[in-house]
């Protein structure tokens, strides 16, 4: 049979009412930066770690918006700290706080479920 250049995607939706969106809170709290991403992505496209593997500090932050902790749970390890994309980001977040955050809220999590 002859394969079409289209497939149909799986319904989804974003329950904001239902997903946690305590890590959200934990990291705005503390970097108030974190509420004025723009979602522009210069984050990403400047990212070290970005350049050898999938990962996106544009989506994690997106996620933790958006409540969907556990795709970004194991994610976030993966960056390296080096804070090139706060010098690129034209809105002044401080990314490599917010993630630095994001890991602690993580580990609040791990800690306080023990
Ligand atoms: S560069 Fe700044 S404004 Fe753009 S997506 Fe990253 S954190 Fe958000
Ligand atoms: S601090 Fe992390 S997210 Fe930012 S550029 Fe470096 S590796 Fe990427």
């Amino acid at each position: 049979m002859e394969k079409f250049g289209f497939s149909i995607l799986k319904e989804r939706h974003i329950d904001y009412d239902a997903n946690d969106k305590s890590i959200a809170e934990y990291i705005s709290e503390r970097e108030p930066s974190f509420r004025i991403c723009i979602e522009c992505g210069c984050c990403t496209a400047t990212c070290t770690t970005g350049n050898f593997t999938s990962f996106s500090l544009r989506e994690l932050q997106i996620l933790i918006k958006r409540g969907e902790n556990d795709k970004v749970r194991d994610n976030i390890k993966k960056c390296m700290l080096c804070g090139k994309c706060t010098l690129v980001c034209p809105r002044g977040v401080n990314t490599r706080n917010v993630v630095t955050l994001a890991r602690e809220a993580f580990e609040n999590e791990i800690e306080n479920a023990v």
